[in-house]
């Protein structure tokens, strides 16, 4: 097996080459289920190395954006192939995702796979893409184009870094842009080495890599004369502040922000041991550190008993440990900052006095103490505006509420400042589309939550402050292009 080194370092990748960064400055990432261990170091780069960065890819942009759609389809077919060319190769990097993230083997395996596929998906966009729009008028003809924007920068958080990646990369590629990558310091070790791969497949200076600190080096990647465009998936915080920094240069901006997902089950939703699962999946992949984990649950008050008694019986099955090993089904929490922000609403919960109970099989207590871990928690009926259900929890804790009749579901769905996915739980499908129409959401699940809920074909991102423009599906491949309109005497172009 091509087995990871213990002394593992990534470095930059800038306009075809490996790079140290300017200094040879490093940083630690440690395993969230042992915080003592250290799984590798990463390159920090510097402001030098981002402008480095920036200006390989914009000395690659004409070639890149000269290329026919189908020409990039083939590289980002290339670029599929390659991630999966070599079995054991896969299942170190996933080995070591697992280690420096935390999350269990088999998701880290599912966003390496869905990296792939995402690429796929995009290179099947060629013909479409190639399509301009002909509009005749009495005095003149146009062409309705859409051009590249330039160099793009992509900016990804520590949760899901690969599949993430997956939703802005083959994207920009495709559309015809050339990027610079900019990982999480929290999860850079994994994502490195497969942004390599990908970036040696592809013609130098067309994929550049820089991983370090973003309070060092965010804004000059944000600002920079030469970026033409940002994707950034993120916190609402560090969103607003990348805008504020884009604006500088008038910068169009993507944001892919936080969620607090509501989910509706309706009196007559079908409700069996493989929708207790799908809800289990929906809230607690990954330990709830998904964007558009179901994040709220509200219940109409005659299946409230048995919705509460049957999910709470398939979260306490529910295994806890090191994601490595094949039983456990919940790792650890990221980070100790996420890990605080779980518990803090773990014990507002309970200080407020709402029942709150912590599920799940804990197998070795050693390690639960001294890793960030938290077991699956449920708050059964919390106020409205308590912290647990106002709040993007982020993590292993999930509050569920009832609900009489559709006004009060809708309403209560809508009373967030967020908008970024929901769910509708019912047996008839008229009714589902009706009530998804009126949830202030970008993406509405049926009978499902999540990740496992959607194929990337949809365009994906959220209203209020889960953020601006949207990732996936055909959508997120032209946000990377600007129109250009050419028009000439009527009769004479066409
Ligand atoms: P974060 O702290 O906002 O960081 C996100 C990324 O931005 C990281 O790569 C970070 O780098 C970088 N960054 C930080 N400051 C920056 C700056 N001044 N300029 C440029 N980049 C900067 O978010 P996170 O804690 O990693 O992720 C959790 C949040 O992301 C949650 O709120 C979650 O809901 C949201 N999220 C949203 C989606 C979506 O699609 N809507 C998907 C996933 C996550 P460093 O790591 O080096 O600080």
């Amino acid at each position: 097996m091509n087995a990871v080194p213990q002394d593992l370092e990534t470095q930059l990748f800038i306009d075809g080459d490996v790079r140290k960064a300017t200094g040879g400055r490093t940083y630690d990432l440690f395993n969230p289920a042992r915080p003592d261990e250290k799984v590798g170091q990463a390159a920090k780069a510097t402001e030098e190395d981002v402008d480095a960065a920036v200006n390989a890819a914009h000395r690659a942009f004409p070639a890149w954006a000269a290329l026919s759609f189908e020409e990039r389809a083939a590289h980002l077919r290339r670029v599929a192939e390659v991630l999966v060319a070599d079995a054991d190769n896969v299942t170190a990097r996933a080995r070591l995702f697992c280690r420096e993230h935390g999350k269990i083997l088999r998701e880290t395996e599912l966003e390496l796979s869905r990296l792939g596929e995402r690429f796929l998906l995009c290179a099947g966009y060629a013909d479409r893409l190639a399509v301009d729009e002909r509009v005749s008028g009495d005095r003149f003809d146009t062409i309705i184009t859409r051009q590249p924007r330039g160099v793009a920068a992509l900016i990804v958080p520590w949760n899901w870094p690969l599949a993430i990646l997956g939703s802005k990369l083959p994207q920009a590629l495709m559309a015809g842009n050339t990027v610079v990558v900019k990982p999480s310091n929290s999860a850079s070790l994994a994502p490195s080495l497969t942004l390599k791969l990908i970036a040696e497949t592809l013609p130098p200076g067309v994929v550049n890599v820089v991983t370090g600190s973003a309070g060092e080096i965010g804004d000059a990647l944000v600002g920079h004369k030469y970026v033409r465009f940002v994707n950034f998936t993120g916190s609402v915080g560090i969103g607003q502040h990348v805008m504020r920094v884009a604006s500088g240069n008038t910068t169009p901006v993507t944001l892919e922000l936080g969620g607090n997902d509501a989910a509706l089950i309706m009196q007559d939703a079908k409700i069996d041991e493989d929708a207790f699962r799908r809800m289990y999946l929906g809230a607690f992949m990954s330990s709830g550190q998904v964007c558009m984990a179901l994040k709220r649950m509200y219940v109409h008050r005659s299946r409230y008993d048995e919705v509460v008694e049957g999910f709470t019986a398939e979260c306490q099955k529910q295994v806890i440990g090191d994601g490595l090993l094949p039983e456990t089904t919940m790792g650890p929490v990221n980070n100790s900052k996420q890990l605080k922000v779980v518990t803090d609403l773990i014990a507002q919960s309970r200080e407020a006095g709402f029942e709150t109970i912590e599920c799940g099989h804990v197998p070795d207590q050693e390690l639960y103490s001294q890793g960030y871990f938290q077991r699956p928690t449920l708050v059964y009926n919390p106020d409205q505006d308590a912290p647990v259900v106002s709040e993007e929890q982020f993590g292993p804790v999930l509050p569920i509420m009832p609900f009489d009749d559709d006004e009060t579901a809708i309403a209560m769905a809508n009373d967030s400042q967020f908008g970024l996915c929901s769910s509708v739980w019912t047996e008839d499908p008229q009714r589902a589309v009706a009530l998804s129409r009126r949830l202030e959401a970008g993406y509405t699940y049926l009978n499902a939550h999540g990740p496992m809920a959607q194929d990337g074909k949809g365009p994906f991102g959220g209203f209020k402050d889960s953020g601006i423009g949207r990732n996936l599906g055909y959508e997120g491949i032209i946000q990377f292009q600007g129109y250009h309109a050419i028009s000439g005497p009527a009769g004479w172009l066409f």
